[in-house]
């Protein structure tokens, strides 16, 4: 059995005491997926009931994690090609399944070609930081709301320059001070997974050519809802950016990461990024459903557009009961709190009072104080669940007295 000193579990506990007092403290809710009854789902509480509740948190933004077709296809990956790939994708991992999905991905987008990795936490980080290191002296300006794993990538990187949330005059003004030999990245996200704000792709764009800028853009919670097919928010709005990074784990309904550019910048980028070379390669079956995932999400048409009437739907129905949401333009749906405490109270009153599960997003993903409920309304939820969801919410405002005032 193993024994660690009581210092050191003395240490640990105290660690976890600081985040219970600041009501930072995480319980994972313990959620059993129904497949075929997308957005319900079995929790299990504390007290050890199983609850069938409406979930209104899951990144399955298009319910495709329970697609007949995406299903059959790693079904049959499995018996074709069994459970695991058997290696890196240089020692006896690399197969025709994972070599069809990159060419998928990288005409999908536009680009020459496209590399994989097992998430897209660590495509973000491998790919930034070996581009990092393939640009000696090179600066990169990052947006202030850039993802975890975006800024994994530039730990510790001395020419790192955050510039404020979608600010193009703050950009320029960075981009203007800096040395105009120096190689220069700008790294963004389409859709902003916690405010659900959008990029203005064009601005960025015209900004790069004119400072000579590498673009590097997070489309993860975007591809496969935005754009004629599903490719994300710079095929809607006609922007092109060097470098596409994309998950597998959302809208797709699978997992893994990717990022998709020219030949030389994915070669480069595979022969560099440590977060490729030394790491397992992702099962067939994931490939597998990834693609089938694509094959559909490419014609999904009346899904994205359920999705964000849905969205649209919810939103409107919040403002209209004068409930706290943040005026987003996209498919998220924040429903700003603010305190930790109050945050979870709400989390745990609907659950237990309608049925409802949605998570309560705290520090560190997003800064104290701007706590919230974060909606993710999919083409399968219905008028009836968020007429309930509304409904609840409202009842609980009323009798707990919360603000109501809408937020900017
Ligand atoms: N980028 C953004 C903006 C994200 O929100 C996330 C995950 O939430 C990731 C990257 C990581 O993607 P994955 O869940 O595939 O690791």
């Amino acid at each position: 059995m193993s024994w660690t000193s009581p210092k050191y579990n003395a240490h640990f506990a105290s660690a976890i005491a600081g985040l219970r007092k600041d009501g930072r403290y995480r319980d994972f809710a313990v959620l059993e997926r129904l497949c075929g009854e997308f957005p319900y789902a079995l929790m299990h509480g504390a007290d050890g009931v199983t609850k069938k509740v409406t979930v209104w948190c899951s990144n399955d933004y298009l319910g495709l994690g329970q697609h007949p077709a995406i299903l059959k296809a790693m079904h049959a990956a499995i018996d074709t090609w069994g459970a695991g790939s058997g290696g890196t994708r240089n020692i006896s991992g690399n197969s025709l399944i994972h070599t069809e999905l990159e060419r998928a991905l990288a005409t999908w987008h536009g680009k020459e070609a496209a590399l994989l990795f097992g998430s897209g936490y660590t495509a973000n980080a491998a790919a930034l930081a070996a581009l990092i290191c393939l640009l000696p002296g090179c600066l990169v300006f990052s947006d202030a709301k850039n993802h975890a794993s975006m800024i994994a990538g530039m730990r510790g990187h001395a020419g790192k320059q955050i510039f404020a949330h979608n600010d193009l005059t703050d950009l320029e003004r960075k981009l203007a001070a800096a040395d105009p030999s120096a190689p220069k990245i700008i790294a963004c996200e389409s859709v902003y997974s916690m405010d659900g704000t959008i990029a203005p792709l064009r601005e960025i764009e015209a900004l790069a050519q004119k400072y000579g800028a590498l673009t590097y853009l997070d489309e993860v919670h975007a591809v496969g809802l935005y754009g004629q097919t599903g490719a994300g928010v710079a095929e809607r709005d006609g922007a092109t950016f060097d470098v596409i990074e994309g998950t597998f784990g959302k809208a797709f309904g699978v997992a893994g990461g990717y990022i998709a550019g020219s030949a030389a910048l994915i070669d480069a980028v595979r022969s560099h990024a440590g977060g490729f070379i030394f790491t397992t390669s992702m099962p067939p079956a994931l490939a597998a459903g990834a693609l089938a995932s694509l094959n559909v999400i490419k014609t999904a048409h009346d899904l994205r557009a359920r999705q964000q009437r849905q969205a649209r739907r919810l939103r409107d129905k919040l403002k209209a009961a004068g409930l706290p949401v943040l005026d987003s333009a996209s498919h998220i749906v924040p429903l700003m709190i603010g305190g930790a405490h109050c945050c979870k109270g709400v989390s745990d009153w609907l659950f237990e009072n309608a049925a409802i599960y949605v998570q309560p997003i705290n520090f560190p993903t997003v800064a104290v104080g701007e706590e919230r409920l974060r909606l993710t309304p999919s083409p399968l939820h219905t008028d009836a669940m968020i007429d309930e969801l509304v409904g609840a919410l409202d009842y609980l405002w009323t009798q707990q007295h919360l603000p109501r005032q809408m937020v900017a």
